[in-house]
């Protein structure tokens, strides 16, 4: 490989590009990140950093940072409806502070509320601390063209004005929804374009919680006589909340005595408060039909825009990271073949789409309230309004408020790269996650004897399970893994329950942690297993002999 290409070039400092950074540098990629602002976030936008995230970041060592986080874990969690902060009470979901509540026994982790403004400096610290990542602020990507070889980039530095050519193997745009990069690859999205336009708004007001008996909560959501109209959220636990005004597919610009009116609607009295500032937005419902051309990718916001309600976006995005980063170590280091680079579309864009479409049906269901013109009114016919009102829209929120389906269920189903072993799939649903090591899934967790998760023996190269087998058994896989230079570890296990959670005596678990195919005994061709798993399956019988869990046979 020539010494001045850069093997991954990286647009966008935001938390995607920042953890496929990090995430690169630990597989012992050089990498160069390019951001074009200097990484200041002035308005956090993300706040839930889902589980399976939260997973990342134990492989990636920054569970104890995320934890430290200002963001006060005893905080209550609770999302309550209201006609106001002064007013009525119409529902709540009580959820305790993050730090009160122990991981569910699903994951190792816990879901955690830690803002975009804390976040990213994480991400961004891990990335940094990787030899291999070079990182550099205030530099925007122009333009960039690709031939067979390599990708050229121009960049300018914000501060001086001086462009410069970079080249590259590959080039992945974590440039956000209005991606240069997506747009230069000719990349489609698809779907809805305008949502809402919506407003955000950051206010200071360290008294708040004094204005109101409501108590500590984490989401406000304000339903008027015209349905449900805004929310406040407390969005670092002390002093700042986000004001949200949703709005709808009309354009809308507001002065700031409007949205200081509004502000005071929602609390329902005067007070002195402090704009920090104002972002509109557009809310949209976007997937990019495919996530790669040629040598460029996309991944994140630039991939798929979504409604945050539900808090999929970033938590998607990082998603992208992961499964796209072992795909180009692989191709770098020789041992992946010519089809894996290909399978993170065929992975990660039906999961893009599954979590745009949930993401609006939580926005869908959150405005499906309707006029009550008497809500708010001091009546028998205002009170019963409100019950009716409240039960009804609490019960069918609950779904945007557990979503372990969606943040531990996706799945690679026909992916390429993993072969079935002809069991049903466990239904995908938002609130519900069934743990399974069916071929394409998370390889679940459970608890080891040494205090260990069966998640941390994932994460560097393939990981074969053996649960009541030793290496001599496991010899055909490691070898032929050995043979075409994949990275491999065989694990012997004696622990029933966790060969109960897996099913089959051999597991074997990609580098990202999702399994790959399983059996209780060796393939018959394990070459052609490895082959497959390494994106190197090819040939007329490819496809049938993936298909078929005892298709060993077929020639
Ligand atoms: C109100 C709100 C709340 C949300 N809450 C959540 C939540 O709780 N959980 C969740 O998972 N998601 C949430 N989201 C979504 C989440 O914020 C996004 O999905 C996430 O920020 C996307 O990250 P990204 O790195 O893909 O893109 P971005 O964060 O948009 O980062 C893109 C970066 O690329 C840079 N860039 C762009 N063009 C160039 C260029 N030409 N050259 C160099 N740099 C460039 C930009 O400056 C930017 O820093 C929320 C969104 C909103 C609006």
């Amino acid at each position: 490989m020539q010494k001045d290409i850069v093997p991954v070039l990286i647009v966008g400092g935001g938390p995607v590009g920042l953890a496929l950074a990090g995430d690169l540098g630990c597989r012992g990629v050089d990498c160069v990140l390019t951001e074009q602002t200097d990484g200041s976030i002035y308005q956090p936008r993300m706040d839930l950093v889902g589980i399976r995230t939260m997973e990342f970041c134990r492989r990636w060592g920054l569970v104890a940072a995320v934890e430290a986080s200002p963001y006060p874990r005893d905080y209550p969690q609770d999302n309550i409806y209201l006609t106001s902060l002064t007013g009525y009470e119409l529902g709540r979901e009580r959820f305790p502070g993050i730090g009160q509540a122990p991981p569910p026994p699903e994951s190792p982790q816990r879901r955690e509320r830690c803002p975009q403004n804390m976040f990213d400096p994480i991400l961004r610290a891990f990335a940094a601390a990787q030899k291999r990542v070079t990182l550099r602020y205030r530099t925007r990507l122009v333009s960039f063209a690709q031939n067979a070889d390599a990708v050229t980039a121009e960049l300018e530095n914000a501060d001086t004005g001086a462009r410069e050519h970079i080249s590259a193997r590959y080039i992945v745009g974590c440039d956000g929804a209005r991606s240069l990069v997506r747009e230069t690859l000719g990349l489609q999205m698809q779907g809805n374009p305008v949502l809402t336009y919506t407003t955000n708004v950051i206010f200071r007001c360290p008294h708040l919680l004094s204005l109101h008996d409501k108590g500590k909560a984490y989401r406000h959501i304000f339903i008027g006589p015209e349905g449900t109209w805004s929310t406040i959220v407390a969005i670092n636990g002390a002093d700042q909340w986000r004001f949200s005004i949703i709005g709808n597919t009309a354009k809308q610009q507001y002065t700031v005595d409007e949205i200081k009116a509004a502000i005071r609607r929602a609390v329902g009295r005067d007070f002195e408060f402090e704009i920090l500032s104002v972002l509109p937005w557009v809310r949209r419902e976007l997937v990019a039909e495919t996530y790669r051309n040629g040598r460029g990718f996309i991944a994140g916001d630039a991939a798929h825009a979504m409604s945050p309600t539900g808090g999929f976006g970033m938590n998607t995005g990082i998603g992208d990271a992961v499964d796209l980063s072992w795909k180009l170590a692989a191709v770098l280091e020789g041992w992946g073949g010519g089809g894996l680079l290909d399978s993170y579309t065929s992975e990660r864009q039906p999961v893009g789409a599954r979590n745009v479409a949930e993401a609006s049906g939580n926005l869908r269901r959150m405005l499906s309230v309707g006029a009550h013109p008497q809500i708010a009114d001091d009546t028998l016919a205002g009170a019963e309004t409100r019950k009716k009102v409240g039960r009804e829209f609490s019960e069918m929120m609950r779904r945007e408020w557990f979503t372990l389906g969606i943040h531990l269920g996706y799945r690679y189903e026909g992916s390429p790269i993993c072969r079935p072993d002809g069991s049903p799939a466990p239904p995908d649903e938002a609130r519900t996650y069934v743990p399974t090591a069916r071929p394409g899934h998370r390889a679940p967790h459970a608890w080891l004897a040494d205090g260990r998760s069966t998640l941390d023996l994932f994460g560097r190269g393939f990981t074969l399970l053996g649960f009541g087998a030793d290496a001599e058994e496991a010899k055909p896989l490691i070898e032929a893994a050995r043979a075409r230079r994949a990275p491999f570890v065989f694990v012997p296990l004696n622990e029933p329950h966790v060969a109960a959670l897996y099913q089959r005596k051999f597991v074997l678990v990609r580098p990202d942690g999702h399994v790959a195919w399983r059996d209780d005994h060796m393939p018959a061709e394990s070459l052609r297993l490895i082959d497959l798993v390494r994106g190197a399956a090819s040939g007329p019988n490819a496809a049938a002999w993936r298909e078929h869990a005892n298709a060993d046979k077929i020639a």
